[in-house]
């Protein structure tokens, strides 16, 4: 018998949390959209080691989806997703609100956040307005839920960046925690949205990962042209049968452009790809 909770309302997830906080527990959470898979557990699996309870949440954000984007498709499983987490036994709440519980003045009278800066660059000049709803939620999630720590993947490196922003520049009195990208064997990084591929585009999606594996080759041996390095990535994935969005080298850190020099693990290379109808991110550090 699995003894996970799950809860609904802001009141139900505060009362929890507040017993654990009562019994001195730390308390994690590992925000997510649902349709669970091993990079939703594998955080959850980490967040256990720096906590004693964690809290993995599930919403679908209406407010980080563009217009004609995929809101409405976007894949809802919560029965299954239930399942795999009490299979999987790390996780001691989910925490599953509906819209009026995370906004309940509605979405169009909701308070806004609006970030500043590297937010509306790489995925945020695609999707303009993206990472203000992304923090506009996240900063609703930690609010209702009060954990001592939250637990992001490094697989959306902007939104991790984002985040350490908003909490930094907010003085959220949380620590931001991050996990590695889990991959499947061909190296294509495990992802809800894998689910809109077609088979063949499912045969030609590990190229994200294989263009920016050449480029990190690249950059460790030494190249500093950043642009042609960009340019012949953005080559490939089009003889691949992608659109690319972009493939960026920047900072690690802020992401900044770098400026020629860099030391081991200080550079990131991002990118972001349609393959048919579906949009594919991915990063690697370097
Ligand atoms: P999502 O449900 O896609 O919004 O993702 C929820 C969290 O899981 C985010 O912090 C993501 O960065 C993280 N995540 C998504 N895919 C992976 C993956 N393949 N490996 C590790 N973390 C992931």
């Amino acid at each position: 018998m699995s003894d996970l909770s799950v809860v609904h309302t802001t009141a139900d997830i505060r009362e929890l949390v507040g017993e654990w906080r009562a019994a001195h527990e730390v308390v994690a959470l590992v925000p997510t959209m649902g349709n669970l898979h091993d990079g939703h557990l594998s955080l959850a699996q980490l967040a256990r080691k720096t906590a004693d309870r964690v809290v993995m949440s599930i919403y679908v954000n209406p407010t980080q989806f563009g217009p004609g984007e995929d809101f409405h498709a976007y894949p809802r499983t919560l029965a299954e997703d239930r399942e795999l987490v009490e299979s999987d036994a790390t996780v001691d709440a989910l925490f599953v609100p509906n819209d009026a519980e995370v906004y309940p003045f509605g979405t169009e009278q909701a308070v806004r956040l609006v970030m500043p800066g590297f937010a509306n660059e790489l995925c945020g000049a695609i999707r303009p307005g993206h990472f203000d709803g992304v923090s506009t939620v996240v900063c609703r999630l930690l609010n209702i839920v009060m954990p001592d720590s939250v637990m992001l993947g490094c697989k959306d490196y902007q939104q991790l960046k984002v985040v350490e922003r908003l909490v930094a520049d907010l003085h959220l009195p949380v620590e931001v925690l991050s996990g590695p990208t889990r991959r499947h064997a061909d190296g294509l990084a495990i992802s809800s949205r894998n689910r809109y591929l077609t088979s063949d585009e499912r045969r030609h999606a590990p190229a994200l990962h294989a263009t920016l594996k050449d480029v990190k080759a690249a950059l460790e041996a030494g190249q500093v042209d950043y642009q042609q390095l960009e340019g012949a990535a953005l080559t490939k994935l089009r003889a691949e049968g992608f659109k690319p969005d972009y493939v960026e080298v920047r900072q690690a850190r802020d992401l900044a452009r770098p400026n020629g020099q860099h030391a081991p693990g200080e550079l990131v290379v991002l990118a972001a790809a349609w393959l048919g109808k579906t949009r594919l991110i991915d990063n690697l550090r370097v």
